[in-house]
């Protein structure tokens, strides 16, 4: 079992909505690097960004967003993904 700093997994969303400074990034960044796990989680947040990007580009089915929200761990729907929805 890995011990974890709780604020990791809300650095990545801070990181991934792009309002990070320097110096937590750097933080961020270490710990990716040393730790599967949240490495595992990161690119799993990623590839759920990608997927609501992508899909931002065509007409999204009803009720897409809401299922998109309904996956993301809960801590995303801190972050306003919504405004991807544009
Ligand atoms: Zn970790």
């Amino acid at each position: 079992m890995t011990s974890c700093p709780k604020q990791i997994v809300h650095l990545m969303h801070e990181y991934l909505d792009g309002e990070i400074e320097e110096a937590t990034k750097k933080e961020l960044k270490l710990h990716l690097d040393t730790c599967a796990d949240c490495k595992k989680h990161y690119a799993e947040l990623k590839k759920t960004i990608a997927l609501v990007q992508s899909a931002s580009h065509i007409e999204a089915p009803a009720g897409f967003t809401a299922k998109v929200m309904a996956l993301l761990p809960r801590e995303g729907k801190k972050i306003g993904i919504e405004r991807w929805f544009r």
